[in-house]
């Protein structure tokens, strides 16, 4: 694939300034982000793309290597791109932190929310839908959000024209901050909505339902987009993460995508091999042929019998690992022929050591 240049990316010409390079990542970033276009890939492309021009453009070191080389030369100094999406959200975040956050303006979206649901072993391997209680901000029924009473609209702020800001100018330098007018929300209410006074949102409790994927592990992260804080005026809402905690299993337990069991088999089922039947996860049972001659702690893998993959094909294993018993409390019967299979051993066993050593005394 053809690298495009960075600046042609970006919509600019090589002498652009700083400021520039910012304004023109800041629109096509809030026109491409993925939130905005949700399973666009297209999209997706076009917003790494200049958050990748951005990234370089704006540090005047990497910028001049690129002037003087190209991609090349960034490649060659280590300076490769991006490795993961993290990245690029982070120079996302330094961007739009102090163009949404600088001093109050207005808030773009309501806050994020964070759940934490406890879900069993079984359900994180095959995936279930959880309906889960969230009190929270939602969209105000009466005024749907404007936060005007019914039959009258908000209107825009004339002071600020709707932006939320005011800018002055001081010699060279232009300052802006919230509008006193509108306190930075861009428009004016005069006649609020009761219900809500006028914020566009009141406080409930939701009912929502969490679809959660076969797969997933302690620790896993859901984002449901839309789900969080309704926003003030009928801004969008934040989204809801659902963080999960596994229970434990009583007789599994889980390493990646593989489970594992203990398993015990009597001391002639080791030695002679046997067939037993073996719990699975999804509750059924396995006849499995173990072989004579099994030792404790060794292992039998049965494939493709843990957890399904999140969001792909095929499952992890299923993995038996055996323990011999000792056998305790043996009846008279037993003594007899484990005493009987010590003499063929030709190792010697507590009473008959006793024995032995009384005749060497007498
Ligand atoms: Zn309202
Ligand atoms: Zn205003």
């Amino acid at each position: 694939m053809i690298q495009r240049d960075y600046y042609e990316v970006l919509g600019l010409n090589r002498n652009a300034n700083e400021s520039e390079i910012k304004k023109s990542y800041r629109q096509r970033a809030l026109k491409y982000h993925p939130d905005k276009n949700p399973d666009d890939k297209e999209a997706e492309e076009k917003f790494k793309e200049a958050a990748e021009a951005y990234e370089v453009l704006r540090d005047p070191k990497k910028r001049e290597i690129y002037d003087q080389y190209g991609h090349e030369g960034l490649k060659g100094r280590g300076f490769s791109g991006f490795q993961g999406s993290e990245d690029i959200f982070s120079s996302f975040g330094d961007i739009f932190g102090d163009f949404f956050g600088g001093g109050g303006g207005r808030q773009a979206t309501g806050a994020d929310l964070r759940l934490d649901l406890q879900i069993s072993f079984k359900d994180a391997a095959f995936g279930t839908t959880k309906e889960v209680e969230v009190n929270k901000h939602v969209e105000c029924d009466t005024c749907h959000g404007s936060g005007a009473k019914a039959g009258t609209s908000p209107k825009t702020c004339s002071t600020c024209r709707g932006t939320g800001q005011v800018v002055r100018s001081q010699g060279f330098f232009s300052l802006s901050s919230p509008c006193p007018a509108c306190h930075g929300a861009g428009q004016i209410i005069k006649d609020p909505c009761k219900s809500c006074r006028g914020e566009g949102r009141t406080a409930k409790s939701k009912t929502i339902s969490v679809t959660i994927p076969a797969g997933v592990d302690d620790g896993s992260r859901l984002r449901l987009r839309g789900e969080g804080e309704a926003g003030p005026r009928g801004e969008p809402p934040g989204d809801l993460y659902v963080f999960l905690h596994l229970e434990s299993h009583e007789f599994f337990h889980r390493e990646d995508h593989n489970i594992f069991c203990r398993l015990n088999i009597t001391f002639s089922q080791a030695a002679l091999g046997a067939e037993i039947e073996v719990p699975m996860l999804d509750g059924k049972h396995q006849t499995i042929n173990i072989p004579a001659g099994t030792q404790s702690g060794e292992n039998y893998r049965i494939r493709g019998a843990g957890i399904p993959q999140l969001r792909g094909h095929g499952r992890g294993d299923q993995i038996i690992q055996f323990a011999v018993e000792t056998p305790r409390n043996v009846s008279k019967r037993q003594r007899e022929l484990l005493e009987e299979l010590a003499e063929i051993d030709g190792k010697p066993i507590k009473e008959k050591l006793k024995g032995f050593f009384q005749r060497l005394v007498s």
